[in-house]
């Protein structure tokens, strides 16, 4: 049989799901991966150079920069039929299926999918960097590269979680219970080596399907692998499911 019908019917039979996303769940909107963004001047710079609380407060407006270059990258991309075929699965078929997702473009949150568990951050957005005063929230941040604080000179930083941050706790919460609960995950363009996310598919007792044109480190957890890329195969087999 088809591995996409098989999976159809898996998706029809499940009372609860879970899609857990990586980075190439965003490659066919055009976002490019950690390493494909390495271009121009940042071609020199490793991501664990640039994405770490150490390297923002060394160089705080180089960073920024880094970021900013990411963040209009991101505006110009839309979601595809991947990310549109999981919002309308939800309209559907509401509380069904929950969306984790390791990226931090928004692309799910823009489709539509509501109640996104975003655990790596969202790179739109910006927070402080150190635990705000009231003089922090009490005035606007100073325009600046980064804004800051005009009274005590903390910072804003982009919302995404660095290298040796601990992922937001409420988010990660609620993925393992749903990841737990569910009879069938989803796990859609992640290479599986970056943890805890990637446990979450080794901690289901559901049903394991990964989906990715690539070998992956999941691929050994999987009850199916769908050798095929995510605009693809999720409408095809998201679609009168
Ligand atoms: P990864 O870059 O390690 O792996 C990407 C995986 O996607 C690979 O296994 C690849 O084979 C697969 N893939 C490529 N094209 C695909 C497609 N069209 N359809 C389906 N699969 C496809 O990504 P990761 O596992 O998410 O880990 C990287 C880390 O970098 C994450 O922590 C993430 O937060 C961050 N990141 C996020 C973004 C984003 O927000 N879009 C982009 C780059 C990196």
């Amino acid at each position: 049989m088809d591995v996409t019908v098989e999976l159809h019917q898996w998706i029809r039979a499940a009372a609860r799901l879970v899609i857990l996303s990586g980075a190439g769940m965003s490659a066919e909107s055009g976002v490019p991966t950690f390493r494909d963004a390495q271009t121009g001047l940042w071609a020199n710079f490793r991501p664990e150079e640039l994405a770490t609380p150490e390297a923002f407060r060394a160089r705080p407006a180089f960073v920024w920069d880094w970021y900013e270059e990411r963040r209009a990258r991101m505006r110009d991309v839309a979601p595809h039929a991947g990310h549109l075929a999981i919002a309308d699965f939800q309209r559907r078929h509401p509380g069904r299926l929950t969306v984790v997702t390791q990226n931090v473009d928004g692309l799910h949150q823009r489709a539509g999918s509501p109640d996104v568990l975003a655990l790596h951050g969202q790179i739109a957005q910006d927070t402080w960097l150190d635990p705000p005063r009231p003089c922090c929230e009490a005035a606007p941040p100073v325009p600046g590269r980064p804004p800051a604080c005009g009274v005590c000179g903390n910072l804003r930083r982009p919302a995404v979680v660095w290298f040796g941050e601990m992922l937001p706790a409420r988010e990660l919460a609620q993925a393992e219970r749903a990841a737990r609960d569910c009879d069938l995950m989803l796990v859609v363009g992640t290479s599986g080596v970056v943890y805890p996310a990637a446990g979450l598919a080794r901690a289901t007792r559901g049903r394991v399907v990964v989906i990715n044109p690539h070998e992956s480190d999941l691929d050994d957890a999987a009850d199916l692998v769908v050798r095929g890329t995510a605009a693809a195969v999720l409408p095809k087999v998201l679609a009168d499911a």
